[in-house]
């Protein structure tokens, strides 16, 4: 029985049309005619729900936001030109000059610059924490806190979050959830174990071939009565509440990031991602299948492997009970040194060597002169970066060959 069984009927059906066009239809304009100046003036105000101007919608990405929406359970969903268009979106609109970030676990490359570097130099502050340290996470929340950042999995270090217990922080101090789900699709349900928000890179898993670059922010509704988006730590957002009510963080995200910012998808870029959509559910099924057989087989040879379903890995037990769907293609190898790592990556025959994850073939990358060369030391050592590591993303090949690939490499 396949994992994601409930997904199946789902995506096939939502992507494809029973009339027409079988296939989404790819809404390849920039602009759109409004007909009338009476419609134009209801789209603008929001009244008429018809296509405005691309930088703030298409109809093809409009439909891969609805198919994200349900997939997660929220209430609407952004696309965006990125996966890190998404976490961008989902900052900017959210947070200003003063503001706080706490980030847990992870993390990836390009999100550790952003807050690190960029947001600082907006006046956003973050600290960093690793999964474990939740006291230390609950001593440094202020007023000024208005997000805690979450990575489903530590890319590339492998270390699991205990997500309920991080949601609970996060609502005990009234504090947005923002879980980065991109390694976990399927697997994790971020909104339904207390998120607020999820972004995805979906160029990864869920577009699945390296065809499409895109991103998205799914969002959860605003309560009816009390939620804490209404006090005043979001005071920033009010409005939004007032007029959108239960969509006010999707009209946020729109109308504070998207028209401003402009990180917009195209039409064919959302077209390809909810092909990969489709098929999303067999994939990934697949994939954790292998990684498992994978991983086992080479610690068996002997290989330094790091993944949670291995006996010696501190999180094995959170991999069993909170990660029961797997934690998506990523394992690592620490060769001991960056010359084996080179020599491994040089003898491979099935590996394609790029910093992609999520591909429909195996993937491979020596972390500490790529993603992390322009990295301190001390920063690497956070990240758990040492000079043998290869970060490898599992595809769709037969397991067995890659185990035999892999310890001929490695020899
Ligand atoms: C790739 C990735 C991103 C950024 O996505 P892009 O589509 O490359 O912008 C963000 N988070 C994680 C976990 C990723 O793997």
């Amino acid at each position: 029985m396949n994992r994601f069984e409930a997904f199946t009927t789902q995506f096939v059906q939502g992507a494809g049309a029973k009339e027409g066009a079988v296939s989404p239809v790819i809404a390849n304009s920039a602009a759109f005619a409004y007909g009338d100046p009476e419609t134009a003036e209801g789209i603008f105000d929001g009244s008429v729900k018809k296509p405005l101007y691309a930088r703030v919608g298409n109809p093809t990405s409009g439909k891969l936001e609805s198919l994200l929406a349900q997939m997660d359970g929220g209430v609407g969903a952004i696309a965006t030109s990125s996966g890190m268009a998404a976490t961008t979106l989902a900052v900017m609109s959210l947070l200003e000059s003063g503001d706080e970030i706490i980030s847990i676990g992870g993390l990836f490359g390009g999100t550790y610059s952003f807050f690190e570097e960029t947001l600082t130099r907006f006046g956003i502050r973050t600290a960093f924490f690793d999964v474990d340290a939740l006291e230390e996470v609950e001593a440094v929340i202020t007023a000024k806190t208005k997000l805690i950042y979450l990575e489903s999995v530590g890319n590339p270090n492998m270390r699991l979050p205990d997500i309920e217990a991080v949601a609970a922080i996060a609502d005990a101090h009234g504090i947005a959830l923002m879980v980065d789900n991109t390694v976990t699709p399927l697997s994790i349900q971020p909104l339904k174990l207390g998120a607020d928000v999820v972004v995805y890179s979906t160029t990864k898993l869920i577009a699945g071939n390296a065809s499409a670059l895109g991103g998205a922010a799914v969002f959860r509704a605003i309560g009816e009565g009390k939620d804490k988006f209404k006090t005043p730590r979001y005071a920033s957002i009010h409005k939004f509440i007032d007029k959108m009510g239960a969509m006010a963080l999707v009209a946020v995200g729109k109308k504070r990031a998207m028209r401003d910012f402009g990180m917009s998808p195209s039409a064919f870029n959302s077209y390809l991602t909810m092909l990969g959509l489709e098929t999303l559910p067999l994939r990934l099924n697949r994939i954790i299948d292998s990684v498992e057989t994978v991983v086992h087989a080479l610690k068996e040879a002997g290989l330094n492997v790091n993944h949670p379903a291995l006996r010696d890995h501190p999180h094995r037990d959170r991999y069993a009970t909170q990660f029961g769907n797997g934690t998506g293609p990523l394992f690592t190898i620490d060769m001991g040194s960056a010359e084996a790592a080179y020599d491994f990556l040089r003898k491979t025959k099935l590996v394609t060597i790029t910093a992609n994850i999520g591909d429909s073939r195996t993937l491979a990358l020596h972390m500490a002169s790529t993603i992390y060369s322009d990295f301190g030391d001390n920063e690497r050592a956070f990240l758990g970066i040492t000079p043998g590591l290869i970060r490898v993303s599992v595809g769709l090949e037969n397991p067995d060959d890659l185990i035999r690939d892999f310890i001929a490499a490695a020899e």
